[in-house]
């Protein structure tokens, strides 16, 4: 996606803190029967989800913003983070 010649959409910080408005632009709004926020999907559809991710403009603020905010559930920019917590409950 271009947008103002530039790749991706602008993001500006706030007093607030970083601008979640990259989230207005996640090509899963365009698929809301998927089990995004679901702790566990079936292969079927974990498969569309990623295909989804895949063409996302936004996946790379996705990914950034599930890693910092240490997102332990659901399914963000192609990768299953229930995943990342059965590795937590390995190690503790
Ligand atoms: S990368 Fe996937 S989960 Fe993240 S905003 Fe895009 S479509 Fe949604």
């Amino acid at each position: 996606m271009t947008r103002g010649g530039t790749t991706g959409p602008r993001l500006r910080r706030s007093r607030r803190g970083p601008s979640r408005r990259w989230m207005l632009l996640g090509a899963c709004l365009e698929a809301p029967d998927l089990p995004w926020l679901a702790d566990r999907a079936s292969m079927a559809d974990t498969t569309k989800m990623r295909a989804v991710c895949a063409a996302c403009p936004v996946r790379h603020h996705c990914a950034d913003y599930a890693d910092a905010a240490g997102i332990v559930g659901g399914f963000w920019a192609g990768r299953a983070r229930w995943d990342v917590s059965a590795q937590i409950d390995r190690v503790s």
